[in-house]
């Protein structure tokens, strides 16, 4: 089936994605966030330049027809929905409003506060969001075009409180880094439906960017990933036994908290307690 702009999710089929059928959107190409981990800035050129695509509700409304009845979609997966211009351009608003027009599920992956705006929207369709936060305490660095991680949190919880499921996407956990800070960010945050987490999957410039920001931390990686780790696909992994431990305090932090947990791309579908990986049982 030609699609335009909606995209059949992950359509490589990754060796370790657990997740349900579904199709992607990213309403904008390039994203402004910055986070140095970023995976999409391998593959896209100016990624951190925040571009809008041309034509995108005429492709949006074309593609619709050519979905299935109930079809899931998120937005997004390559780059954030809710950038700043998206107070200016309204574009993944305008798409919400296709999908809702349609019933489609939609779940939504943003670390963006501009998503507040569109509570009213979310909360009449069938929609979840899932909002990540990976560190309180090196987030200016590590994330530092997105909103302040404490305030991501503030918006997760105005989402649950207006009826829209949330999940916390605890992504990457990075050894040396923030692996300290689990117990505080899963309290933080305990009022989640879900959470997802998975570990730092460097490529070549996130490798670059990552060690020039925190050198101390790279030179103590280095090893796990260049000599100890293993190459699955295109990213780098750490030790399998290192990142089941690392992955396995996330879930016993979250079942502390009665919070149902699964991990993304690791490989680990014993420690998954929650229904999906990536939140989309969530949408009524
Ligand atoms: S928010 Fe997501 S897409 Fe944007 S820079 Fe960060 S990791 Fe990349």
């Amino acid at each position: 089936m030609f699609m335009g702009v909606i995209r059949p999710f992950d359509p490589w089929k990754g060796e370790l994605c657990s997740c349900p059928e579904k199709y992607s959107l990213n309403p904008y190409t390039g994203c402004p966030h910055q986070c140095l981990y970023c995976y999409s800035s391998s593959y896209i050129p100016r990624f951190f330049e925040c571009r809008v695509k041309k034509d995108l509700l005429k492709h949006v409304r074309r593609d619709c027809e050519k979905l299935p009845e109930n079809a899931l979609i998120s937005m997004s997966n390559t780059s954030d929905p809710y950038p700043p211009v998206e107070k200016e351009y309204e574009l993944t608003r305008r798409c919400l409003e296709i999908f809702r027009e349609y019933d489609f599920r939609v779940l939504v992956i943003t670390k963006g506060d501009v998503i507040l705006r569109d509570v009213d929207l979310l909360s009449d369709m069938r929609s979840a969001v899932t909002i990540t936060v990976t560190t309180l305490k090196y987030d200016e660095i590590l994330e530092r075009g997105a909103p302040r991680a404490l305030r991501r949190i503030e918006v997760l919880k105005e989402l649950k409180d207006s009826g829209i499921p949330v999940g916390l996407r605890f992504d990457p956990l990075i050894p040396f880094l923030n692996d300290k800070e689990i117990e505080e960010i899963i309290s933080k945050t305990s009022f989640v439906d879900h959470v997802v987490s998975s570990t730092f999957k460097p490529r070549r410039d996130s490798w670059k960017r990552f060690s020039l920001a925190f050198p101390d931390v790279s030179k103590k990686l280095k090893d796990l990933y260049f000599s100890k780790g293993e190459r699955i696909q295109r990213a780098l992994y750490l030790p399998r036994e290192m990142r089941r431990e690392l992955m396995k305090k996330v879930k016993e932090v979250c079942e502390s908290y009665g919070i149902p947990f699964a991990s993304c791309r690791e490989g680990f579908p014993e420690l998954q307690s929650s229904k999906s990986c990536d939140g989309s049982h969530l949408i009524r």
